[in-house]
């Protein structure tokens, strides 16, 4: 897929449920085959739907660590660490490239790796010898805006960095684990999603909760989705139309999407 390492694809995956490490299963292999897929990136620049903050804030830790944000999965997830390095330079160069857009942004030192970033990137990159930091998310300022996150960042494409966002493509935690596969509705919304991330028809995306066949429904809160913004804008801000391609697609535990896009 990366012939030309120069210009990094910007990619969406769907990390699921925590304990899709131990689970396995397609999705699972998926990610272990989409690192080799995309080839080694300088560092990754992970947007995860499980680092929220009121403004845009950048890890800058040399060490990262491994983070337990869950609740409730069999002791061995908690035993697991990602122990790959931290990218500071990368963290003042996100910083300044958000400054320059008017976006602004905090840099903190401490953050670790949340799941939502260790998850997928210890299927992706199991040697843990890839850089990884992490941008939050600002659930408050909408879609819009992490669009606009995403157009700003679009330069570290071409600097051999791999923008991943990191959510889920349908997250209703209330409508989990009902039969085996998805219910009509999801699987709706799961084609619109598709068909809209190939076009990287960005206006609809960014209004998918009123274009969308139950939009609402699939992300009652916007925080699973918003990644996939950020992803979609660092191609958008290339200035030429992004070519979105359909990675992966397919449900866990139900109405769980794992649903993963890339744009070129
Ligand atoms: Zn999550």
């Amino acid at each position: 897929m990366n012939d030309d390492r120069k210009n990094f694809p910007a990619v969406f995956v769907s990390h699921g449920a925590p304990s899709l490490l131990l689970e396995g299963g397609p999705a699972c292999g998926f990610l272990a085959a989409l690192g080799p897929r995309l080839g080694r990136p300088k560092a990754v620049l992970c947007v995860s739907a499980h680092w929220e903050t009121a403004a845009p804030e950048v890890s800058a830790a040399p060490r990262p660590d491994t983070v337990h944000d869950f609740y409730g999965f069999p002791r061995p997830l908690y035993e697991m660490r990602y122990p790959a390095p931290g990218a500071p330079a990368l963290a003042r160069r996100v910083k300044a490239l958000l400054d320059a857009a008017g976006l602004g942004c905090a840099v903190d030192p401490d953050q670790g790796l949340d799941h939502g970033a260790w998850v997928p990137m210890k299927l992706m990159y199991p040697g843990a010898d890839v850089p990884v930091l992490q941008l939050s998310i600002q659930h408050a300022r909408g879609p819009a805006h992490h669009l606009a996150l995403g157009r700003a960042l679009a330069p570290l494409r071409g600097e051999g960095v791999l923008v991943l966002g990191s959510g889920s493509a349908l997250h209703n935690l209330r409508e989990l684990g009902r039969g085996d596969g998805p219910e009509p509705w999801a699987a709706a919304f799961a084609r619109w999603l598709d068909r809209h991330a190939v076009l990287g028809d960005a206006e609809a995306l960014v209004r998918y909760r009123d274009k969308a066949p139950s939009g609402a429904r699939a992300h009652p809160r916007d925080e699973h989705f918003l990644p996939l913004l950020v992803a979609l804008g660092a191609v958008q801000g290339g200035g030429t139309p992004p070519r979105g391609e359909v990675l992966y697609s397919g449900f866990t535990h139900g109405n769980l999407g794992m649903h993963a896009y890339a744009w070129t």
